[in-house]
């Protein structure tokens, strides 16, 4: 039997889904949209994550159960590594709701790089810098712009990190 989440897996496509030692670089990319799906238990959050200083914090925004975007946390840079913390006076959502815990648990497993494969990660088809909508289909591929990737590459180069 096909079910909704089927068919909203099939929708989105396996040329969106970003390989797990890329997801950091492009969920801190800037203005990064994109789609966690758990194909275990079937679970999928929306997030929206953006950046609005260089340097600043970045700010992790969740679709709720109508699909619009809500204030959920905060990601901090630090020395080496970032630390994500709930947004106790701003958020929208319970401290103990799914989505909150769920983006606790991913964002360590990303930082360590241990994410199981059963989690799959889809991006829009829009620049994770930017958020502009991409339309060549050599972009799409890459998940960003010819602009923003020629930034991103120059930062990365900086930190010794490489997004293939
Ligand atoms: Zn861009």
């Amino acid at each position: 039997m096909r079910t909704k989440f089927d068919k909203y897996v099939k929708k989105l496509g396996p040329s969106y889904i970003i390989r797990h030692n890329n997801i950091r670089k492009f969920v801190l990319a800037g203005k990064s949209h994109f789609t966690v799906v758990n194909t275990k238990t079937k679970n999928h959050f929306r997030f929206f994550i953006i950046r609005p200083k260089d340097l600043g914090p970045w700010f992790v925004w969740a679709a709720n159960n109508k699909n619009k975007y809500c204030f959920l946390g905060t990601i901090f840079p630090r020395a080496n590594v970032t630390e994500y913390k709930y947004g106790i006076r701003n958020s929208k959502f319970l401290k103990d709701s799914l989505i909150n815990k769920s983006f606790d648990y991913l964002w360590k497993k990303i930082l360590f790089n241990s994410l199981p494969n059963s989690i799959v990660f889809y991006r829009d088809v829009r620049c994770g810098r930017c958020g502009q909508r991409l339309t060549n289909p050599k972009s799409i591929k890459a998940g960003f712009g010819p602009y923003c990737l020629n930034i991103l590459r120059k930062e990365w180069k900086d930190k010794k990190e490489r997004y293939a």
